[in-house]
């Protein structure tokens, strides 16, 4: 009884290797005939890199609000750079208080007749009666001090240039392309293998 299952054993194990054996060559048959190749191109992924058509390759396109200038318009001053003085009325000036706006003064030495007590011409305002006011230096008028004589207050905002930082670019004037992310490139079908990844051959 022992050996005749000893027999069948063998031939059992026989069998199951023929048949192994069979499948397997049967199965390298079918590879060597029909076979996968990988495009080259694309190492099989289907796609290929080409350069972002919208960027040109730069990964970055001119800002959009500020149309690549990386500034806008101050809101504040309405890109004026400052308001009117409201001191002097943007002429910059004001009306020297010293003389009233007369640009001269009455002479203290002959108190504005020009001659002195003794009848002769005043030495300092040579008959004038009058001199000339050293605070205005004849002008009558000095520099406005709520503007510094230019007219218009400079805006605090945009620091009198009119001008602010584009919010947008953050003052760059790009911003980062949104077709390609900002890589510069974008992915394509593979021209090669027409986006297959390869060819059966
Ligand atoms: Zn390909
Ligand atoms: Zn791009
Ligand atoms: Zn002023
Ligand atoms: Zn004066
Ligand atoms: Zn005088
Ligand atoms: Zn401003
Ligand atoms: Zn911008």
């Amino acid at each position: 009884m022992g050996r005749h299952y000893k027999w069948l054993k063998c031939v059992f194990i026989i069998v199951i290797t023929l048949t192994m054996f069979s499948c397997k060559s049967r199965r390298r048959h079918v590879i060597h005939h029909k076979q996968f190749v990988e495009c080259s191109r694309c190492s099989g992924s289907g796609e290929v890199l080409v350069v972002c058509t919208i960027c040109e390759g730069a990964g970055t396109v001119n800002c959009s609000d500020c149309y690549g200038s990386g500034t806008e318009e101050c809101t504040w001053c309405w890109g004026q750079g400052g308001e009117e003085c409201s001191d002097c009325d943007g002429s910059g000036r004001e009306e020297c208080s010293w003389c009233w706006g007369e640009g001269y003064e009455e002479c203290s030495w002959c108190w504005g007749d020009g001659v002195d007590s003794w009848g002769e011409i005043c030495t300092r305002c040579h008959g004038s009666g009058h001199i000339r006011c050293d605070y205005c230096n004849g002008y009558g008028y000095i520099r406005c001090s709520s503007c510094y004589g230019r007219g218009y207050e400079i805006c605090d905002t945009c620091n009198g240039s009119g001008k602010v930082e584009c919010s947008t670019c953050d003052g760059h004037g790009k911003v980062y392309c949104s077709v390609c992310d900002g890589s510069g490139s974008i992915k394509a079908k593979c021209p090669e293998c027409d986006g297959q990844g390869g060819r059966i051959e």
